[in-house]
């Protein structure tokens, strides 16, 4: 388990705390009002591997080509580091539709640090915000961090000398 709990900042990268921010989602006590929120609860429960919540905040057309038991070790298999929101497109309160673009960092089972870079589609069902669809950007997608860069680990090592390949 990442080190995060109640009172450290959440695993979305908010500043706030775990239990004041994504937690309430995940354990289905309140509702992302936001599309955004809705893709950091998401993030967040790939942190905590609650595949359960992956499952009921997507789309009933993507639950049935889904696989809880593979979601969940997915989510064991990978340390998620760092969620990076790019850029967001409607998917207010008001809106019925909405994107975010993100990029995921996370340590691979051999020890790599890795990106996932996608650009997400959610839908408002029943009030309820759900996740869609994703694509991977063309043409700006990466899928490692730059050789100098300090590593998403944030051990302040550059990617090269730490989880880089
Ligand atoms: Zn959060
Ligand atoms: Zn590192």
């Amino acid at each position: 388990m990442p080190a995060s709990n109640n009172m450290t900042s959440c695993f979305c990268g908010s500043q706030l705390p775990f239990g004041e921010c994504c937690e309430p989602f995940i354990l289905e006590k309140a509702f992302p009002p936001i599309a955004e929120k809705l893709m950091r609860s998401r993030y967040s429960a790939f942190a905590v591997a609650d595949s359960s919540y992956l499952m009921s905040s997507a789309h009933p057309v993507l639950r049935k080509q889904q696989n809880e038991e593979d979601i969940k070790s997915w989510a064991l298999e990978n340390k998620w580091q760092k969620l990076e929101i790019i850029s967001t497109k409607s998917g207010q309160s008001e809106d019925e539709k909405g994107e975010v673009e993100f990029k995921a960092y996370y340590i691979d089972s051999e020890g790599i640090m890795q990106i996932h870079h996608e650009r997400s589609t959610f839908l408002k069902e029943d009030g309820r915000w759900l996740y869609h669809s994703g694509i991977t950007p063309p043409k700006t997608a990466v899928k490692t961090p730059n050789r100098n860069d300090l590593c998403a680990c944030g051990s302040g090592k550059k990617y090269k000398n730490c989880h880089g390949r």
